[in-house]
């Protein structure tokens, strides 16, 4: 099974595994730079910490001023100098939204989003997106062997 051209899953083998859930697969070739599934699970886990700079460019890309920035989006506090944190809303970062397809968010601020989202790198290696990938496809990765 091939997911998104990137990833190739062959259904877990073992009698005992298999036996337990027909889902669970083992990753058997994978480029550790999937891409993202858009599930949006990690601007759940985390509250995203950025500079004055980063601020203001998502400030300026937002047309606001900066006091109606801070007051909506900036966790109140936690209200420094040169450090702030985006709000989080209903258990989210306040700029993901959720699409009409299931599971599947976009950042409202994709152009002008802080550099620790940027750095952020999809990985099966993260829960975070193991978690995703459940969640979109029904998968459980179980083992990852890297050919
Ligand atoms: S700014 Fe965008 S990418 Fe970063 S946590 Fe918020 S929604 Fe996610
Ligand atoms: S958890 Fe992983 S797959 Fe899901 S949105 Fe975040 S980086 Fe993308």
């Amino acid at each position: 099974m091939t997911i998104a051209g990137e990833l190739i899953l062959e259904k877990q083998t073992d009698a005992i595994l298999s036996s337990d859930d027909e889902r669970r697969y083992r990753c058997v070739k994978w480029d550790p730079f999937i891409p993202c599934l858009r599930c949006g699970v990690c601007c759940t886990r985390y509250q995203v910490q950025l500079n004055l700079s980063e601020a203001r460019r998502i400030c300026d890309g937002l047309g606001l001023s900066w006091y109606t920035f801070l007051g909506n989006y900036i966790e109140p506090r936690w209200l420094g100098a040169d450090s702030f944190l985006l709000r989080q809303q209903d258990g989210k970062c306040v700029f993901l939204k959720d699409t009409n397809e299931p599971h599947r968010t976009i950042c409202l601020i994709h152009a002008w989003k802080p550099w620790a989202c940027r750095e952020w790198t999809p990985s099966l290696y993260r829960r975070e997106c193991r978690e995703g990938l459940l969640k979109q496809w029904g998968l459980m990765v179980l083992s990852l062997i890297h050919i």
